[in-house]
């Protein structure tokens, strides 16, 4: 199964993506993971991303598609693929349309379904000032209802948590913003070619990922 999953930032895309890649075992391609794996390391396409990636502003679609063109033709996708974060603007959809059209696989010619994770303004932006992120492990927390034991620490690895600069509230502001005007019109780019399942993503994570393997159930997923 080839899937997309879209919504606002702080939607819990890359929470449900973990459960449902592994529910469909295929592999999870997430876009700002690799690019923070990139700007981590100070590679070429890091150094260029920060700078946007700071200020809540999308990386240009040329560094991205092509980013993800290399990662789909790696083998590991042959039979599907979860993608993260990508789309997020119009030109992305349709260079990622003919993307999958040229891999040429057993799979068809297209992507199988786009799930939307539904979640208002107000909701995003609580969930993501109280956000933060393990400096060792990456792993996010949720300080206001799901707190780590001891302050500031990670359970899982004893790492350092630290806010990220994009979950700033004034880069929570921009980005919403970049939101509504480059990524919600794939909501009507997706709805055009009957490939969009949305579902309420408020409520406790587990209600949720049923939520989407159910509506993907409905797919054949
Ligand atoms: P995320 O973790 O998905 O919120 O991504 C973090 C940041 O990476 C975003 O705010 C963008 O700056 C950049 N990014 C991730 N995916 C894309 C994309 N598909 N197009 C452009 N920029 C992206």
């Amino acid at each position: 199964m080839r899937l997309v999953l879209v919504g606002p930032p702080g939607a819990g895309k890359g929470t449900q993506a973990e459960f449902i890649a592994a529910q469909l075992a295929v592999p999870k391609i997430s876009t700002g993971e690799i690019f923070r794996e990139n700007v981590a390391n100070g590679s070429p396409l890091g150094v260029r991303a920060r700078q946007y990636m700071d200020s809540g502003h999308l990386v240009p679609d040329e560094i991205t598609i092509n980013m993800v063109r290399d990662r789909l033709t790696e083998p590991d996708t042959a039979d599907g693929f979860l993608l993260d974060g990508f789309p997020r603007t119009v030109p992305q959809a349709v260079a990622l349309d003919k993307l999958v059209a040229d891999l040429g696989s057993d799979l068809g010619a297209g992507l199988d379904v786009v799930l939307e994770l539904v979640v208002d303004d107000d909701e995003v932006i609580r969930r993501l000032s109280g956000r933060r992120t393990c400096h060792g492990c990456g792993k996010i927390w949720h300080v206001d209802f799901d707190p780590p034991l001891r302050d500031g620490v990670c359970d899982r690895c004893g790492g350092e948590l630290f806010q990220r600069e994009d979950d700033l509230a004034e880069t929570v502001a921009e980005r919403l913003r970049v939101y509504a005007r480059d990524t919600a019109p794939l909501v009507d780019y997706y709805g055009a070619q009957g490939k969009l399942v949305g579902i309420d993503a408020t409520g406790p994570v587990e209600d949720i990922t049923v939520r989407a393997i159910d509506a993907l159930r409905s797919y054949g997923g």
